[in-house]
């Protein structure tokens, strides 16, 4: 695994490489990737990855990373596949983009909404589970007032309307420790074996060192709402979103 592309590309749907390891004819590791392993609480990509020399089709159903490679597992499908994958064939993945750009609004979303209540009521974000079609942020606050969560949503909205560019950055830790120390930031330390940090800038707002996927711009997410907010006992909270369309 040399390239993971939606590092720097997010709306990258399609791309070409080279198988560089099959496991039991259906963990494929390519030399480079697009699909997004499920990671940080964002689930994985789905979609297909083709084989060029004869157009037989396998379904990715899950992508994942195993000691630093990211794993495609596929499923034939259709009538062309005579065999599996190996070593050396050229492929072209093809991403589920529906998903993936729900996935992408719901990330970017995230962002915001964490940002605005560590800002505005305190808040550290302790974890969050994006899903399809609600996410989950979880956070420690000592008092909890409910009632001032419609302004932070409405915060939130302000902030998603006002349509800040999303910046995505490859640098060395250095650099990362660099610039995040001098900006507000949600980073844990960085493990000693990383050697490059990927930086995603909300124009403005925010810059956290994050792997996940994110919109070019706040307003793609169009706007969010707050579904549910759970007491999870002493200072544990829970706040589920859902998008607006
Ligand atoms: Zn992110």
């Amino acid at each position: 695994m040399k390239e993971v592309l939606y590092f720097l590309d997010c709306y990258l749907r399609e791309f070409k490489a080279t198988v560089e390891k099959v496991t039991d004819d259906k963990y494929v590791v390519l030399d480079r990737t697009a699909f997004y392993p499920e990671s940080g609480g964002q689930p994985n990509d789905t979609g297909k990855l083709v084989r060029e020399e004869d157009g037989a089709e396998f379904e990715v159903v899950y992508v994942g990373k195993f000691n630093g490679d990211i794993s495609h597992e596929i499923v034939p499908t259709g009538e062309k596949v005579a065999s599996s994958l190996k070593a050396g064939d050229r492929v072209k993945g093809i991403i589920d983009w529906d998903r993936r750009y729900r996935h992408m609004r719901m990330h970017t979303a995230t962002h915001v909404m964490a940002n605005v209540i560590e800002r505005e009521a305190g808040a550290q974000i302790t974890g969050n589970q994006l899903g399809l079609d609600q996410s989950r942020v979880d956070f420690s606050l000592e008092t909890f007032d409910r009632d001032k969560f419609a302004e932070y949503e409405k915060i939130a909205n302000k902030v998603i309307a006002e349509n800040h560019p999303v910046n995505l950055y490859l640098v060395s830790r250095k650099e990362a420790e660099e610039k995040l120390s001098r900006l507000t930031t949600l980073a844990k330390g960085f493990s000693e074996d990383i050697s490059e940090v990927r930086l995603v800038e909300i124009e403005g707002i925010t810059i956290e060192a994050c792997g996940g996927t994110h919109l070019k711009n706040t307003g793609e997410i169009k706007g969010l709402k707050i579904e549910k907010l759970q007491n999870k006992g002493k200072s544990n909270r829970r706040m589920y979103f859902t998008l607006l369309d």
